[in-house]
């Protein structure tokens, strides 16, 4: 999924101790998950399901 900010980077999950963030490989943009939830794509999901305990702040 492409970020939202720039429109050109790509948006990788980003984990940190407590919680998961999106982030994007060209500006760095953080962005919190249900920032972006509605722009969430299958191959995002997928990856997010691999953490049983996101916590979305
Ligand atoms: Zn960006």
């Amino acid at each position: 999924m492409k970020c939202r900010k720039c429109n050109e980077g790509e948006l990788e999950v980003a984990r940190s101790c407590r919680r998961v963030r999106m982030k994007c490989r060209k500006c760095h943009q953080e962005f919190q998950i249900h920032e972006v939830a509605s722009d969430l794509d299958d191959k995002t999901c997928a990856i997010l399901e691999r953490y049983t305990a996101i916590i979305y702040d």
